[in-house]
């Protein structure tokens, strides 16, 4: 059942609350959600639900009619974030859990190991104890395969997963493991998943073979009811009378999951298809669908591969579907980055700044902004994100080392640069050190008692009311007005209390203010992103770069320009993006702002940069990310 208590509730009356429901044997989770206060309570609870109602301080009880409690959605409105050393399973960033099906031998989990993580893995998988449906089939190492597991850990700097078969394994998971599996065929191992729960590491439950959602449920039950709210749902495949496939992947789980549970949910094709190239079409169709991340068989000569070969991807294909979960995560508002790891690890190092607070990026504008929903993306929970009010103040207080971090928004698909973002880069001694692109659904919002037909004025950034022209065109005799940025729009709309007027900004800008959406998705075209960049006073960590931002000026000759183009050519560097803009106080004279491809500050590309240097009057690495 769930408590609602009063608002203004003494901590003497909650004391009480709690002890009662204690006396009664029941498990608590407590939630504050804005000014509310719930008390989540789980036991066998023989008394009538007004016994609790009439309690000093609970303004109301409402039972959870479904048999699993600890992981309803009910018990927790808020998705749990699952924590696997700097990894943050659940959030916005799509996790992907790579490595063979079974630790084989040092060389082939190292090899495998380095391959996905280049591939933009963050968890390396990999079976020590193996449950074979034959038992003549290869067992695992055992114990030695998990002290491979650790060191992998050790040098690549992946944290590590893999199948618990039984209780006693359980100290040696402890010793060596991060994230502990329950493989199908245990799901209703109830002894194990007791057991599991009270290890005290995350734990990934796979679905058993043919198990309802509604059982598998009930499996996760039995580990939050040992204390551990740590638990991702795996979905790996069903048994139906298809054979064509190994198992049939069961994708409506995903939307099911996230309906019924707060858990976070993650999809592995490779046992649900069984065949190779089936696996890389379903991980995509996976994310498109709302996974939280994937568990993904990869291995380097599959041909040979003790077990689960002809599932396991190449490194390559792992890597080609990398980069298109990359695209296709925007689409459903998720980012897929291949610096995580590194980024996650550098955020924590207190040298992210020059000096103040590391922990904290600033953006310009209100809270839920489209710049705020991009920082929070990119930095995830570990980082208080707070608004300044322009992108001037952005990079002045990440130069004062106030902020040790920045984010401001570059360029959008549909209406181009964000010229003084790049004027700001050029006069500012700062570095680019990520990028995150959002895909921009913009919603029209109004009061709640608003109709369309109504309103005579809309109210937002300049930049959105360009993005959503032709529905504002189709609109008769709209005033279009301007504001600081979308965010604020709402807000003055909310502050004014005027039903004829509207906003133009993310939707969850109306759930901050309590206001309605008239209508979503009215932007010109749906290919709608915008790329931002995340700042910082300098590099923030030594790992390898995909891409690098310059800018320079070049001499006002016949090909001159060409021959900086060129050198890129040669190189076999590819060129992303390049604009010009015109230099401050010299008309008609132009500086190139170009994104690459490469780190230009590698040390492998320092006599490309020199040749590039002899060839320009002016360069500036804005940053290589
Ligand atoms: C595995 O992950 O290697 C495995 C044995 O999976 P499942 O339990 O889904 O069959
Ligand atoms: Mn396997």
């Amino acid at each position: 059942m769930i408590l609602v208590l009063k608002q203004g509730i003494s901590e003497e009356e909650k004391d009480q609350v709690r002890s009662t429901l204690r006396a009664e044997g029941c498990i608590i989770r407590e939630m504050a959600t804005g000014d509310e206060t719930i008390f989540g309570a789980v036991g066998q609870i023989s008394r009538d639900l007004r016994f609790f109602e009439q309690l000093p301080g609970v303004a109301k009880v409402i039972p959870v009619s479904r048999p699993y409690k600890l992981v309803s959605r009910e018990m927790h409105p808020e998705d749990t974030v699952v924590q696997i050393g700097d990894v943050e399973l659940g959030g916005p960033r799509i996790v992907v859990i790579a490595g063979p099906c079974a630790v084989e031998s040092r060389e082939q989990a190292m090899t495998i190991a380095r391959k996905v993580k280049d591939g933009g893995a963050v968890l390396f998988r990999g079976g020590a104890f193996k449950p074979r449906t034959s038992p003549y089939s290869f067992q695992g190492l055992g114990e030695e395969g998990l002290k491979i597991l650790a060191a992998v850990r050790e040098e690549t700097g992946l944290r590590v997963a893999t199948e618990m078969t039984s209780p006693a394994q359980a100290d040696v998971m402890m010793k060596y493991v991060d994230l502990v599996q329950i493989g199908a065929r245990n799901m209703q191992n109830f002894e194990l998943l007791r057991s599991a729960g009270r290890i005290g590491k995350p734990v990934l439950l796979k679905r058993g073979l043919s198990a309802t959602v509604e059982e598998w449920l009930m499996s996760a039950e039995y580990i939050l009811s040992e204390g551990n709210d740590q638990v991702i749902l795996c979905e790996r495949g069903i048994r139906t009378f298809e054979r064509y496939t190994r198992n049939t992947l069961d994708l409506t789980a995903i939307p099911i999951i996230k309906k019924l549970t707060h858990l976070p949910v993650v999809i592995d094709p490779s046992h649900a298809t069984g065949i190779r190239e089936k696996v890389s079409p379903m991980a995509r169709a996976a994310i498109a669908a709302g996974a939280d991340g994937l568990l993904i068989e990869v291995h380097h000569d599959p041909a040979n591969a003790l077990s689960d070969g002809p599932q396991s991807l190449y490194p390559e294909q792992f890597k080609q579907l990398m980069r298109d979960l990359y695209v296709i995560a925007p689409v459903v508002g998720k980012q897929l980055d291949f610096g995580y790891l590194e980024k996650a690890t550098a955020i924590r190092l207190p040298a992210a700044a020059k000096k103040g607070s590391p922990k904290r990026a600033v953006f310009a504008g209100e809270m839920r902004a489209f710049a705020h929903k991009a920082a929070s993306q990119f930095f995830g929970s570990e980082v208080k994100i707070e608004p300044v009010s322009s992108f001037r103040h952005v990079f002045q207080e990440v130069k004062d080392g106030n902020s040790g971090f920045g984010v401001v928004p570059l360029e959008n698909s549909l209406t181009g640069s964000i010229h003084e973002n790049y004027d700001l880069l050029l006069e500012y001694d700062i570095k680019i050190v990520g990028e995150i692109t959002l895909r921009i659904v913009h919603a029209l919002i109004g009061h709640p008692e608003t109709k369309l037909e109504e309103v005579t004025r809309v109210i937002s950034h300049p930049q959105a009311l360009e993005q959503c022209r032709d529905f504002l065109e189709s609109q008769q005799g709209w005033e279009l007005v301007a504001a600081r940025d979308t965010a604020t729009a709402v807000r003055r709309i909310k502050e004014k209390g005027n039903t004829g007027e509207v906003a133009i900004a993310a939707k969850e800008a109306a759930a901050l203010f309590g206001l309605k959406i008239l209508k979503e998705g009215i932007e010109t075209n749906a290919r709608n992103y915008t790329r931002f960049v995340v700042i910082a006073g300098d590099r923030v960590s030594n790992g390898p770069k995909t891409k690098s931002s310059l800018v320079y000026a070049t001499s006002n000759k016949p090909g001159a320009l060409f021959d900086t183009l060129k050198i890129f050519a040669e190189n076999g560097i590819n060129l992303v993006k390049l604009e010009s803009r015109p230099i401050h106080g010299k008309p008609w004279e132009y500086m190139f702002y170009v994104d690459l491809e490469a780190d230009v500050e590698s040390t492998e590309l320092r006599g490309v940069m020199d040749e590039l240097s002899a060839k320009t009057e002016f360069l500036k690495v804005l940053g290589s990310y």
